[in-house]
């Protein structure tokens, strides 16, 4: 059986239901790669580029840890997934860098996706190309991408249901929905996680912040539950339109998150050296400072960031709200206490 290595990096937070389903109809093996883990990271950090950003460091740690296990590799060259909009520069040239950086690799399946421009393949015939390298069998790829399309339907249900996309592979896995609902929603407190899915999700390199948010007796929500019709509109307040998908749907969650009265607080992670994130972090903390009336921070990460540190803003963070919801809780009940500011 042919084998197709996925790196569980970047865009695999938003696509892997949809790939895996694809090439499964198509009878070809999908390999994808362990959880990140110091090892993997390292090898990312050692094989990369010293300007490229964390996340894309750390992809070129998980595809050296397919490199000989698979015969070939899925690196999509994605341009623009949505009309008139794109994805940062650095997905464009994934397996350039990668074939630069690296030797004996398997071949490389990059083919382009470019919604926007008339000249690019779109969805349909973006997998027509892929299936192409596995079969002539035209009818089995339509079927092939039929049932990609319906698997990343359930997946996008279960994420608008509250899961995270982890949560949601799991599920789609086999392992109860509603046990891992449940999880979703235990919490005294609410918070909102705002962030790249493959720093948010990705346990080592953010240092398991959804994990220690719930240890702290919070639940959370992320983007990933977010209506697209919702993100859309907010974004819309925006003087200008965004162009950049994976912003546009950073800063139409922020500005849900800010309405949403049954959020606690909301904490941002961002990772070092992000170019689109530069812009797009800055709009979010000054709507949170100026417009918005929930407590915020944002954290920062990058290949030398230390777990205590975080710990201890996190812990304050938790802290100070819920101190203030206590005394939001005493003012209800109560009124306002006489020595109060
Ligand atoms: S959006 Fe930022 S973090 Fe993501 S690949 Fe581009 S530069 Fe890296």
């Amino acid at each position: 059986m042919i084998k197709v290595g996925i790196p569980r990096a970047l865009l695999f937070y938003y696509y892997y239901p949809l790939w895996r389903a694809f090439f499964t109809e198509l009878d070809v093996q999908v390999v994808v790669s362990p959880e990140t883990n110091k090892r993997i990271l390292d090898a990312g950090l050692r094989s990369a580029l010293g300007e490229a950003c964390l996340p894309v460091k750390l992809f070129f740690g998980h595809v050296l840890v397919l490199s000989d296990k698979v015969d070939y590799l899925f690196v999509p060259r994605l341009i623009s997934v949505e009309q008139k909009e794109y994805i940062c520069p650095k997905f464009m040239g994934l397996s350039d860098m990668l074939r630069a950086r690296l030797a004996n690799l398997p071949p490389i399946i990059d083919t382009p996706l470019d919604v926007s421009e008339r000249r690019g393949l779109d969805w349909p015939h973006f997998f027509e190309k892929v299936g192409s390298i596995f079969t002539s069998d035209r009818h089995l790829i339509k079927r092939a991408y039929g049932s990609a399309l319906e698997a990343d339907k359930n997946f996008r249900r279960l994420l608008k249901s509250g899961l995270l996309p982890p949560e949601a592979m799991d599920a789609g896995n086999g392992i109860s929905e509603a046990a891992a609902t449940s999880i979703a929603s235990q919490g005294f407190l609410k918070i909102g996680l705002l962030g790249h899915p493959y720093n948010l999700y990705d346990s080592y390199i953010s240092m398991n912040l959804i994990g220690k948010v719930r240890q702290m007796g919070a639940s959370v929500i992320t983007a990933a539950s977010v209506p697209d019709d919702l993100i859309e509109s907010q974004t819309k307040r925006l003087p200008k339109r965004l162009f950049w998908t994976l912003g546009k749907q950073m800063i139409g969650s922020a500005l849900t998150f800010f309405e949403n009265e049954q959020l606690d607080g909301v904490i941002y992670l961002t990772s070092f050296g992000c170019g689109p994130e530069s812009l797009v972090g800055e709009l979010v903390e000054r709507w949170a400072k100026h417009r918005a009336n929930l407590p915020f921070m944002m954290l920062t990460i990058d290949e030398h960031t230390g777990e205590a540190g975080m710990v201890t803003r996190l812990e304050a963070f938790i802290e100070m709200i819920k101190r203030r919801k206590k005394h939001e809780n005493y003012v209800s009940a109560y009124g306002k206490p006489v020595h109060c500011c």
